[in-house]
């Protein structure tokens, strides 16, 4: 797929966003999404020269053939997860679109392609524009940093993110991401383009993975592992 949209979805749903991407892999229906973004994380489900389905204009769709999709989770119940669950999808959105050269006039509601409800909690509280304005602002710092200009030529969103090797690693992950505010995200991400700073690798190697600095947590098994992470946050 040649991307030319990025498309906003909420998953009217209150689950995180490895547990999306796990559910879209695991149940071989017709749904289907690039991306899933909860408070700490941005979890790919699908690389962004494949279509996915998730726009509901069928075989031909613009949306679906053409458009990147992003899905905000926690939106049933809404909260101040998924406030900063969405908080986080407008950065990365600015981050697509930085990398594309692309404005805010490629990204779009799912209700754009196929009338449905959905962004629903964007759309019931009437905040649209409001997420467009927060993206474009996003995208003006990443065009114009202006704390970091000899950084220009570098472009990143995350001071620090984590990376785990496993789903094993998850638990000792979540508790670094509550304490060191960074977000998990997923390897093959991380290995494809520079998202943060500093990678805080929990579990296996820094290997192919893309940031200025490293923190190679890894002990010879989780239990090893969720220790260094332990002295690492000062929990232990
Ligand atoms: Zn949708």
């Amino acid at each position: 797929m040649k991307a030319e949209y990025i498309t906003v979805h909420n998953t009217y749903n209150d689950a995180t966003a490895n547990n999306e991407v796990s559910y879209m892999i695991g149940n071989d229906n017709e749904v289907s999404f690039h991306y899933a973004v909860d408070e700490y994380t941005v979890v790919q489900g699908i690389p962004t020269n494949r279509n996915a389905w998730h726009c509901g204009d069928g075989n031909k769709g613009t949306g679906n053939r053409k458009s990147i999709g992003v899905e905000v989770c926690y939106s049933k119940s809404g909260g101040e997860r998924y406030k900063k669950a969405e908080e986080l999808a407008i950065k990365f959105i600015a981050q697509l679109l930085h990398k594309r050269n692309w404005g805010v006039n490629k990204v779009k509601q799912h209700y754009a392609w196929s009338k449905k409800n959905c962004p629903h909690r964007i759309r019931d509280e009437g905040r649209w524009n409001q997420v467009i304005n927060n993206i474009q602002s996003e995208l003006n710092k990443l065009k114009n940093p202006v704390s970091k200009p000899q950084n220009k030529e570098e472009p990143f969103m995350l001071d620090k993110a984590i990376v785990i090797n496993s789903s094993a690693d998850y638990g000792a992950a979540e508790s670094a991401s509550n304490r060191l505010g960074a977000p998990v995200i997923s390897r093959s991400l991380a290995s494809k383009e520079k998202m943060a700073k500093e990678l805080i690798v929990i579990g296996g190697s820094k290997d192919g993975l893309k940031a200025d600095k490293f923190t190679v947590l890894s002990g010879k098994n989780r239990f090893e592992t969720s220790n260094l992470v332990g002295k690492h946050i000062g929990l232990l």
